[in-house]
């Protein structure tokens, strides 16, 4: 859906960074997108136009998908809902627990923000393994909602994440692939 002149555009700005945070990570930086505000526009619009009318609210998965997902959200005249890393939210909060490679994690929201049968967008700025993106959907679908689509700026298509997400039986979409 996005442009070549936008892909290309991006492929420009973000930045690799070999070996960050430990060895043998590639890490995609995203934060040049921001000192240039009609990339970040553009950015916005191509993931507006890809999920206009097809849902009720937009979750953001803690930190790097408030960035985009709020303003995706707006756009839409949607609600925006959080999803944070246990602890960060008050009670009461609805949870879900999933493995790391060494150890687990749990995500959360607050109780009552997602609503039972809202066609939900899970928003992040990268898929990498599908594991963070893959808990976020199910605690979207234990509130009673739907994953109606997933969106993120980069998907590491090695790394196999879209398979992680096919359950839900919801369109995904990247902007680059990598
Ligand atoms: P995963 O659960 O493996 O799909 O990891 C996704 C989360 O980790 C996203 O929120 C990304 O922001 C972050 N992440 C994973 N790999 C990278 C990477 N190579 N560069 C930047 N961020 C990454």
């Amino acid at each position: 859906m996005a442009s070549q002149e936008l892909i290309r555009k991006l492929e420009e700005t973000i930045e690799n960074v070999p070996d960050f945070p430990i060895p043998g990570i590639q890490f995609k930086d995203i934060s040049p997108i921001f000192l240039n505000p009609k990339l970040y526009e553009a950015v916005i619009e191509d993931l507006v136009a890809f999920s206009k009318g097809k849902v009720d609210a937009v979750c953001g998965i803690e930190s790097r998908g408030y960035l985009f997902g709020i303003a995706i959200a707006v756009a839409l005249e949607v609600p925006f809902i959080l999803i944070r890393k246990k602890g960060k939210l008050p009670p009461t909060t609805v949870s879900e627990k999933y493995d790391l490679e060494y150890g687990s994690a749990e995500i959360e929201t607050r109780e009552g923000q997602i609503k039972k049968g809202q066609r939900i967008l899970i928003h992040d700025d990268l898929l990498a393994t599908g594991g963070t993106t893959e808990a976020a959907a199910k605690l979207v679908e234990k509130q009673g909602a739907k994953v109606a689509q997933f969106s993120f700026l980069i998907g590491l298509t090695d790394l196999k994440g879209d398979k992680k997400l096919k359950k839900f039986d919801a369109e995904i979409y990247h902007i680059l692939n990598y």
